[in-house]
């Protein structure tokens, strides 16, 4: 841009182009959007201001014809702005309503973080939601939730632990509430529970485990997709699952779960047995205390949804 305003500085400087010169500004003085401009700031401005900012004006118009036909200004996405500066008219580069849009789309997405979650979560939204009588009782909690959160997302909300079998729609219904969070604002964190626990064992190695624990324990919303779905080791019960749901109840920040399991067979079947077969009801029960404080209990039926 520099160089198109050096240009036309040298033009003016330059006599026998002056006709060139004038007929070319004639165009950009007659302009709708440069003689609005120039009449609503007229009282800001110098009064040699369209000779003085005869290049910005020039500018302005140029890039802007440049965008009608299909091109792009310096930078893909922005378009001229006329602006008031010191008196004088400048342009400013502003992002254009795609731009915008897409910013916004992506603003969004970064609110739902996702460890180990398949791409299709993305699309997943509550007014998709069938309403299947089945399935009915968890939607309505699912947007209860929603409503009471936002109203006051200080306060603590129990979150919904949803029980059910293969393909009915937990993970769904999960990833349709985070967006719906998202869009109003609010960042939530889904983690495929079962990866996630092979995530922190290789961590060890690399000494990464705090920093992974720390992300997970204060996300304002999380979600633990399929708790159970594989055996736990004793230190991804107590150190991981434990620490992160300890602090989680604490602090009062809502936590769902999705399980294959009820919670009280998540309980006698999952967690009271460790990898090395170890039966550790106590610990279980504890874990089980956490649980249901943080969430209750939704029972999900229906068909196996998947695409077979
Ligand atoms: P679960 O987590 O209970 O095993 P999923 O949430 O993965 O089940 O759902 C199984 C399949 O059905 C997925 O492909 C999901 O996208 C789809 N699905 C579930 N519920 C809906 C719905 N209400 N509308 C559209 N697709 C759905
Ligand atoms: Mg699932």
């Amino acid at each position: 841009m520099e160089d198109l305003s050096k240009t036309m500085q040298q033009l003016m400087n330059q006599r026998h182009l002056n006709d060139n010169y004038r007929q070319l500004m004639a165009k950009v003085y007659d302009d709708p959007a440069v003689t609005a401009f120039y009449q609503a700031h007229r009282d800001e401005l110098a009064d040699d201001v369209l000779t003085r900012s005869a290049a910005k004006l020039y500018e302005f118009v140029s890039e802007r014809e440049k965008l009608a036909n299909g091109g792009t200004t310096f930078a893909t996405g922005y378009e001229p702005q006329l602006i008031v500066s010191n008196h004088l008219i400048d342009v400013a580069y502003v992002p254009t309503k795609e731009t915008q849009e897409k910013q916004a789309q992506q603003q969004l997405r970064q609110r739902v973080k996702s460890i180990a979650m398949p791409k299709s979560i993305r699309e997943a939204d509550l007014k998709n939601f069938d309403q299947d009588p089945d399935r009915a009782e968890a939607l309505m909690a699912a947007l209860d939730f929603v409503d009471a959160y936002e109203a006051s997302p200080k306060r603590r909300h129990q979150a919904l632990y949803l029980a059910g079998s293969f393909g009915v729609g937990k993970t769904y219904l999960l990833a349709a509430v985070a967006n719906q969070l998202a869009a109003d604002g609010f960042s939530t964190t889904l983690v495929h529970f079962p990866s996630f626990a092979v995530e922190m064992k290789n961590a060890i190695a690399q000494n990464g485990v705090a920093g992974k624990l720390a992300a997970l324990k204060k996300s304002p919303v999380l979600m633990i997709d399929d708790i159970g779905a594989d055996a736990m080791s004793a230190w991804v019960r107590d150190d991981v699952l434990g620490v992160i749901l300890e602090y989680r109840m604490q602090e009062e920040l809502p936590t769902f779960f999705s399980s294959n399991f009820s919670m009280e067979q998540l309980e006698k079947e999952h967690l009271r047995i460790s990898t090395r077969g170890d039966d550790e009801p106590l610990k279980a029960q504890r874990l089980m205390q956490r649980i249901r404080f943080l969430a209750r209990e939704i029972t999900m039926v229906g068909v196996n949804r998947r695409p077979q």
